[in-house]
């Protein structure tokens, strides 16, 4: 076992060891990683409140520097990165890179937030005063991180944390611990205080609680169960907490849609990443006249992908990420069969050139938004299409599910694009684009239970990682 946990500048063994097999390849071991104890978790959290005074009061334009530095490191480093990340996730190649180097424009993006972050200034009713409003650290954030941005996610939470002041202690995902590994390195070497960023491998289940009472925030991105279950745990102590969690995104299909865009932005949404995206498309919601064309069009892409090693340069979709989403899947794909849903695409484990959770495009028609397939979050390349009437049907539809985050339509009328932005009950909206595929410099996110308690990226990220505080002042000029 590597000592892989991070702690006051240290680089500590955890309990016992973890190997990564790759997903591409199940007899390749990726590594072996420690998981740590809750003692481990409860020295990291006293190691970033030991360096908050510091860091916190430290020079903006140093720490603007050491993440401009962190964000250089993460570009010079983004193929090895984004080769582990294919490695440890699966991933394509092009895929895992583009995710390392949009780490690192995120880590650039915050070196500029730490001098743009603005307070206020207000006149007073009272003659003689003003009043200031700052923005200050919330304290120690714990970041708790998903397997399917396994560098993405780390970085945007550790980058806003440390923009506005705090310190952090980031527990990325037991499945995919390796890129976390990577960037407690390039934070080390841009010269980052001990103890500001430390490292704590291993179970969740494990180290919640450790994590959420020592912390003065959590910020979480994963499933909406354990999203749930971190609020409790947080209400005993009130730890400030933001979630990021799952989605169930319709894209709706009008007849008046342009059909090359229509089926491009489903196709992407659906089964790009392997459909392993929080924001991917799940639910294809088609009007009655366009449906038979854009069925037939949309079964022919996802059968064109390309399924294979994710290293493999001609492969387009890699494999799923681990055992139990690969038998996740399986199961939906199963349900949907039971339930009377009709197979457009794909259905099942497909054969590649080594022994891998390869599955797949899969394409579900005739399906209901009663069914199971199109009421849990699947995630995994797997999504049903629900027909309509209208776009009054494609609402609704749209609306009837408990998740919120993100949602598209395909449509060429302006009026009707409009009428669905302000209709749409998701965080995010795209027209004629993706469901998924989202940019760093302005909020991300979805209502409850899909998100909550601010959303993340762009300077909306500075509401959860810092505290107001209003001054009043009595300077006795009129
Ligand atoms: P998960 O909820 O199983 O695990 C996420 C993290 O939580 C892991 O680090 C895990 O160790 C930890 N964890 C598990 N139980 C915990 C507990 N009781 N206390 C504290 N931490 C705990 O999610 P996952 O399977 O890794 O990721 C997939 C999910 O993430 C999907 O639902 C997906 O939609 C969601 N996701 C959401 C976003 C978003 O921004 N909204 C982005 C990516 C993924």
């Amino acid at each position: 076992m590597k000592a892989c946990n991070y702690i006051d500048g240290q680089w500590r063994e955890g309990e016992r060891p973890s190997s990564i097999h790759n997903p591409s390849d199940l007899d390749e071991l990726v590594g072996t990683y420690p998981l740590s104890a809750p003692s481990d978790a409860e020295d990291a959290i006293a190691a970033a409140r030991k360096a908050l005074p510091a860091w916190s009061r430290s020079n903006i334009q140093v720490r603007a520097d050491i993440l401009r530095r962190a964000g250089d490191a993460l570009f010079a480093r983004a193929t090895e990165i984004g080769t582990l990340l294919s490695r440890e996730e699966g991933k394509t190649l092009k895929e895992g890179v583009g995710e390392a180097q949009r780490a690192a424009y995120v880590f650039h993006y915050y070196a500029g937030e730490v001098v743009r972050h603005p307070g206020q200034w207000y006149d007073s009713l009272r003659d003689g005063h003003n009043i200031i409003v700052s923005y200050e650290p919330v304290g120690v954030v714990a970041a708790i991180t998903p397997w399917n941005f396994p560098i993405a996610v780390p970085a945007w939470k550790t980058a806003a944390a440390l923009a506005y002041g705090n310190t952090v202690v980031l527990k990325p995902s037991e499945l995919t611990p390796g890129c976390a590994v990577l960037l407690a390195e390039i934070l080390e070497q841009a010269g980052l205080p001990n103890g500001a960023f430390n490292l704590v491998l291993g179970d969740g289940r494990a180290l919640g609680q450790a994590l959420i009472d020592g912390a003065d925030a959590v910020t979480f991105t994963g499933a909406t169960p354990t999203g749930r279950n971190i609020l409790q745990l947080a209400a005993p102590t009130m730890t400030k907490v933001q979630l990021e969690l799952g989605g169930k995104n319709p894209f709706i299909v009008l007849d008046d849609a342009d059909l090359d865009v229509a089926v491009e932005a489903a196709a992407q949404g659906t089964w790009g990443q392997t459909g392993q995206r929080c924001t991917g498309s799940e639910r294809i919601i088609v009007t009655r006249r366009i449906h038979d064309a854009f069925v037939e069009r949309l079964a022919k892409a996802a059968s064109a992908f390309k399924v294979g090693h994710a290293l493999d340069a001609d492969t387009q979709i890699g494999p799923v990420a681990n055992q139990p989403q690969f038998d996740k899947n399986l199961r939906f794909i199963a349900k949907a069969k039971a339930d009377g849903a009709e197979l457009a695409a794909g259905g099942g484990p497909v054969e590649a050139r080594s022994r891998g959770f390869y599955l797949a495009p899969t394409l579900f028609i005739n399906t209901t938004n009663a069914m199971e397939l199109n009421r849990e979050e699947v995630f995994g390349p797997v999504a049903g299409v629900i027909k309509v009437e209208d776009l009054d049907e494609a609402i609704a539809v749209a609306a009837d599910c408990e998740l919120a985050l993100s949602s598209g339509i395909a449509t060429t009328s302006l009026k009707n694009a409009e009428r669905y932005r302000r209709a749409s009950t998701a965080g995010m909206v795209m027209i004629n684009a993706p469901t998924a595929g989202l940019e760093y410099h302005v909020p991300f996110g979805g209502r409850a239970p899909s998100g909550f308690g601010g959303r993340e990226q762009g300077a909306a990220s500075a509401e959860f990682f810092t505290e107001m505080k209003t001054a009043y002042v009595n300077h006795g000029v009129i």
